[in-house]
């Protein structure tokens, strides 16, 4: 039988970052469950994993902290022996018109969304180059792509995760590594759930296909950019949105 393969999740103790460990889990992947201040629940996210006959393990780390990264990475290698798949997924919004944006609001969105990313794409790639083979995916967003009213600070990190996407892909290519992104449209989550109702009427607007996605409809996608079948796929950026972006 093949080994596993093994998945590091970022932020998958809740929303997008759970489906994500689950369904990587269920594809027979050994799951790295990273989380920053949730511990049970990251915890129940394992339990899930291990009553569906998979496996994985709990990592605390805040990914906007590059040394904290380093150790992190470095420990999973040490411990499971390789990163087959590492998908950046944690991400924080802190909305607010850019007329009122404080400079903190605006650090701290881009330390954990695009310096996160970043710090974790540096930790991992010197494993992957070495196996010559690894897959990366991050998590952008539409607002990436089309920006958005009240968003600047998000909407900048998210373009930037994309831009450091075809970078590293045009980087990595040639050993084997590919890096894509996927940039969700409005997704019921911890995160979309503090927004309005009059927010949520305005952006299902938008929505072609007149439904929010799920959790699940992201987790499908990076799936596929995970497996064998996305071998000859790189420096994409892949929509899931309903046509929102198009
Ligand atoms: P969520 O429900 O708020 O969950 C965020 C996750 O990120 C949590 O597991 C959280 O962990 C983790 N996290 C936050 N800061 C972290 C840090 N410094 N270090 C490590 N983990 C951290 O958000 P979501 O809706 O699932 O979003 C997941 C990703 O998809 C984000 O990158 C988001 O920007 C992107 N996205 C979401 C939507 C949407 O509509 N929901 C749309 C486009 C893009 P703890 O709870 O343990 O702190």
């Amino acid at each position: 039988m093949a080994e596993k393969k093994i998945a590091v999740v970022t932020g998958a103790s809740r929303g997008i970052g759970r489906a994500i460990a689950l369904e990587l889990a269920a594809e027979g992947a050994f799951v790295i469950v990273n989380y920053n201040g949730s511990k049970e629940k990251a915890e129940e996210v394992l339990a899930r994993i291990r009553e569906n006959g998979g496996d994985g393990a709990l990592y605390q780390c805040n990914v906007a902290e590059f040394d904290a990264c380093e150790q992190f990475l470095g420990e999973v290698v040490k411990n499971y022996g390789r990163i087959d798949v590492l998908v950046n997924n944690a991400g924080i919004t802190k909305d607010g018109l850019l007329m009122r944006m404080s400079e903190e609001d605006f650090a701290k969105v881009v330390d954990v969304n695009l310096k996160g990313t970043f710090n974790c794409i540096r930790h991992t790639s010197r494993y992957m180059l070495r196996q010559r083979s690894g897959r990366i995916i991050n998590m952008a967003s539409v607002v990436g792509v089309n920006g958005n009213a009240g968003q600047a600070n998000y909407a900048a990190s998210k373009a930037g995760v994309i831009g450091l996407t075809k970078s590293a892909a045009k980087e990595l290519a040639s050993r084997g590594i590919t890096v894509n992104a996927v940039a969700p449209g409005f997704i019921r989550t911890d995160m979309t759930d503090v927004l309005s109702d009059k927010v949520k009427e305005a952006t299902m607007k938008l929505i072609p296909m007149g439904t929010f996605g799920t959790p699940e409809d992201i987790a499908k996608t990076v799936a596929f950019l995970a497996s064998d079948g996305a071998g000859y796929l790189t420096g994409q950026v892949l929509c899931v949105d309903g046509g929102m972006a198009m």
